[in-house]
């Protein structure tokens, strides 16, 4: 299965993707995890990628494109993907398309979830996100156990730079400028799957669930 999370930040996509990786057994592929993962290491790249996550900007297509293609093409997705995050612009889509279309692959089912802008504004300035783990909870609607502690791992829970009111509002008008498109270009091609996200984890994750049986049933 090649499946992509489509949906603004905030939308809770990454909240749904361990039940769809598990369920589909593909790994679980998100750019900004990636990125964030790379600014740990520090360096060149590192602050480059700080510097348009910081401010809410997109990462430029060229290097999000490489980083992106050797993963797919050599690396954990190889076999299958569950991608979240990416694609975020048209050159994106357009360079996925073709890097599948080179090995004979396609895109299977592009789960979009849509919430109106305040439920993200909400959303992402209560997400607290666990630097062991990077699991994400939010202070009133998926809280930790222990204030400030992750369930899972045991590690701390922090804000993200990026989940600050100002940044989340132009990621919003970045995700409504660049990547809103996006919606059109998979409908037009037959993939969409459209997600009320706007409502309970538990009822999102029974939609996709069911969304699931009758991609899988093909
Ligand atoms: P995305 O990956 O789309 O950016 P997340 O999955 O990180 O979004 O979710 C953003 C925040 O909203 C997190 O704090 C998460 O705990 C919370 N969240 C996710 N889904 C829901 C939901 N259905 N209802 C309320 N809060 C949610
Ligand atoms: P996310 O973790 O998906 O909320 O992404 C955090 C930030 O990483 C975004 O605001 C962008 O700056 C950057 N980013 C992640 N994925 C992409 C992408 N596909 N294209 C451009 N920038 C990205």
């Amino acid at each position: 299965m090649n499946l992509i999370l489509l949906g603004p930040p905030g939308a809770g996509k990454g909240t749904q993707a361990k039940a769809i990786s598990d369920r589909c057994n593909v790994p679980h592929i998100s750019t900004g995890d990636m990125f964030r993962e790379i600014i740990k290491t520090g360096g060149d790249l590192a602050k480059q990628l700080k510097s348009y996550m910081d401010k809410g900007e997109l990462v430029p297509d060229k290097l999000v494109l490489e980083v992106v293609e050797q993963v797919l093409t050599a690396g954990k997705g190889k076999q299958g993907f569950l991608l979240d995050g990416f694609p975020r612009t048209m050159p994106q889509a357009d360079g996925l398309g073709k890097a599948l279309s080179k090995s004979g692959r396609k895109i299977d089912g592009v789960f979009c979830f849509s919430v109106p802008d305040e439920t993200v504004v909400e959303r992402l300035s209560g997400r607290r996100t666990c630097r062991g783990c990077g699991v994400n909870f939010h202070v009133k609607y998926m809280p930790p156990k222990k204030d400030g502690v992750c369930d899972k791992c045991g590690k701390e829970l922090y804000q993200r730079d990026d989940d600050k009111e100002a940044t989340i509002r132009n990621r919003l008008a970045v995700y409504h400028s660049q990547t809103a498109d996006l919606i059109e270009y998979y409908r037009k091609k037959g993939v969409l799957i459209e997600i009320e996200a706007d409502k309970a984890p538990e009822k999102v994750a029974a939609e996709v669930d069911s969304r699931l049986d009758a991609l899988m049933k093909g």
